[in-house]
């Protein structure tokens, strides 16, 4: 059993930014929480609040830190800032688990050696996970560490759901739809049916809509569907990246425009998306704020295409009892929902304009009288890492 005083530490580390959090005590309680921002093109800065919000740590270095230099100061820092508590393990979010991790597990040498042959499936974020890995296990060897992955929530998708319509010498090798974003799916499936029992066996589409944006398809807490695919690319348009695209596009990139494999993919991942098409910004509040059409543009086409995944998604399930709006856009754009909910009109949604408005933490937005339940479930893939490490450091061995 864990004591009050014991903690789980949870680390979120991307290619520019590491997000941590300790949580303690036997219900989790959120303790502290941070982040690094800016690695490699500085200025780095830190930030750290506590449970409260009260600022309990920021510096900022005139030099851009890396992953390892960035990872040392945490552990300094968590250090002077641990108190009493006692950590009993370190969570990671780690991309992708390949075909054989459907689960969290300890991240140890085998473990290890396993991820690094994933690499190839997730090059732009698989090596930061594991960089954070490889810094914890050199600073602090004695502490378990415990790998959760965003695939592992779709694992159980049928395979038909996860099927490319490629020749098998393609798809034995691992290439098929794993979807992601599967921690913040994880949490959505276990938050809604706190708020209303029915949830539960529901047939929910949940859309998790940050600077990376994807949606699900839900059977009774289960994934179904999801519209990210064999990487994160795929899908709707996201702050820098394109969402679908006709393979042709790329074949024509390559053929006609004479761009190299790294210029395609710096314009798929970085320059296409709201970015791309607004020309402005990769950022919906600037957008929002923004007078010029190509900026309306950018919107509508995502609001566009998330109506489309809507649709594809509840056939999928056969249905649709719920919609969940989650993530930074989610969560904060009351016009992007009113429009999402206007055009899914047809599925029997019906918004509630004033509780769209004025939502605070999980809370239905639709009408009483609307076929399909509209939710906000504000996302909290840490919390759900915290559990998994707890969960797996409790299991006997
Ligand atoms: P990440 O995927 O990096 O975790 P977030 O979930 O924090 O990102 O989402 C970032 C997105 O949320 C940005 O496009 C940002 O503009 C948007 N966002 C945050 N607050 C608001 C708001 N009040 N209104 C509209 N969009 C918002």
């Amino acid at each position: 059993m864990i004591a009050a005083n014991d903690g789980i530490v949870v680390l979120n580390a991307g290619s520019s930014s590491i997000k941590f959090s300790l949580y303690s005590g036997a219900g989790l309680d959120l303790t502290f929480k941070g982040r690094i921002e800016n690695l490699y093109s500085g200025p780095t800065r830190f930030s750290a609040r506590d449970a409260a919000g009260a600022s309990i740590g920021a510096e900022e270095w005139g030099e851009a830190l890396d992953h390892a230099a960035a990872m040392r100061y945490l552990v300094d820092f968590a250090a002077g800032h641990l108190g009493g508590y006692r950590v009993l393990a370190a969570g990671h979010r780690i991309v992708h688990g390949g075909t054989h991790y459907s689960g969290p597990r300890r991240l140890d040498a085998e473990a290890l050696a396993y991820l690094d042959t994933l690499v190839p499936l997730a090059p732009l974020h698989l090596p930061h996970n594991l960089a954070a890995v490889r810094a914890v296990a050199q600073l602090a060897p004695h502490l378990p560490q415990v790998g959760c992955f965003d695939t592992a929530f779709h694992s159980v998708q049928p395979a038909l759901a996860q099927a490319f319509a490629l020749p098998p010498a393609v798809t034995d090798l691992g290439v098929r739809r794993y979807g992601f974003h599967g921690l913040s799916y994880e949490y959505i499936a276990s938050r809604l049916p706190q708020a209303d029992p029915a949830l539960a066996r529901a047939k929910v589409v949940a859309a998790h809509l940050g600077n990376g944006a994807s949606m699900c398809a839900m059977a009774g807490g289960r994934s179904v569907a999801s519209t990210m695919g064999f990487t994160a690319v795929e899908g709707l348009p996201m702050g820098t990246r394109c969402g679908a695209l006709d393979p042709g596009v790329v074949l024509y990139l390559i053929q006609e425009l004479g761009m190299d494999v790294a210029r395609v993919q710096e314009m798929l991942y970085q320059q296409s998306g709201l970015l791309g098409v607004s020309g402005i910004s990769s950022d919906m509040r600037a957008l929002e704020a923004s007078g010029d059409p190509r900026a309306r543009l950018a919107i509508d086409l995502l609001v566009y295409r998330i109506g489309r995944e809507l649709g594809s998604l509840a056939a999928s399930l056969g249905g649709l009892d719920a919609l969940v709006f989650s993530g930074g856009i989610g969560e904060n754009s009351v016009a992007l929902r009113a429009a999402v909910c206007r055009d899914a009109a047809w599925l029997g949604v019906a918004l509630d304009e004033a509780a769209n408005a004025a939502p605070r933490g999980v809370a239905r937005i639709s009408r009483p009288d609307s076929r399909v339940a509209v939710w906000i479930v504000p996302a909290d893939e840490e919390l759900m890492i915290a559990r998994h490490t707890l969960d797996l450091m409790e299991r006997p061995a």
